[in-house]
């Protein structure tokens, strides 16, 4: 039998701490000990910020994003461009964008991509929705912000072919030469897609 070294309230937060994407068993030992260590300035308003979020958490529902409130805070801020919207695969994706500053309108997250392998089809994923939201009279351009995979790309096409109908332009992120990237490092699809996606000087 495995020698325990706390008692089973402890070991049973070290096992689900470990369960949090980026931190294994041991950061998961590390993280709670230090977590008991500062009992009052961290581990209780740490404690006390997860119950409010997990009592508060709600999806969107015009855009599909997490927040505490239905419209989201990026839906209800009326400095965003109501024009544009940017479709993305994942909550993750819409945060990433954000960090990056580099778009300043509305979002729409998908909830996933098609897969035939994995059974997924459009009716899983936040596409009527979208298709709707692109009908709006202001809406003018939508940015399909997805992975540069097969299931992204895929879907990104699906989109396209949906949003047929509707009085948008459609556009797609750029592929290629990542910002400070040495062109004897890239694979040769990322390669590929530069050259083909090369612009004047
Ligand atoms: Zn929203």
């Amino acid at each position: 039998m495995a020698r325990r070294t706390a008692g089973p309230e402890i070991e049973r937060l070290i096992q689900l701490m470990s369960k949090v994407p980026g931190l294994g068993p041991r950061s998961a030992r590390r993280a709670v000990l230090h977590l008991i260590k500062r009992k009052e300035p961290l581990f209780a308003p740490l404690t006390a910020a997860m119950a409010d979020v997990l009592e508060q958490v709600v999806v969107c529902t015009n855009c599909g994003n997490v927040d505490t409130c239905d419209p989201c805070t990026i839906c209800s801020d009326t400095s965003r461009d109501p024009s544009v919207i940017c479709v993305v695969e994942e909550v993750g994706d819409l945060w990433a964008l954000e960090r990056a500053a580099a778009i300043k309108g509305q979002y729409h997250i998908l909830g996933g991509t098609l897969s035939a392998l994995d059974g997924i089809g459009p009716d899983d994923l936040n596409i009527a929705s979208l298709v709707e939201r692109a009908g709006a009279p202001e809406v003018e351009e939508i940015v399909l912000a997805v992975n540069a995979t097969v299931d992204g790309q895929t879907t990104a096409h699906y989109i396209t072919d949906r949003l047929e109908g509707a009085d948008v332009n459609v556009s797609r992120l750029a592929h290629g030469v990542p910002v400070g990237g040495e062109l004897d490092y890239l694979d040769e699809g990322t390669l590929a897609a530069a050259i083909k996606a090369r612009r004047p000087f």
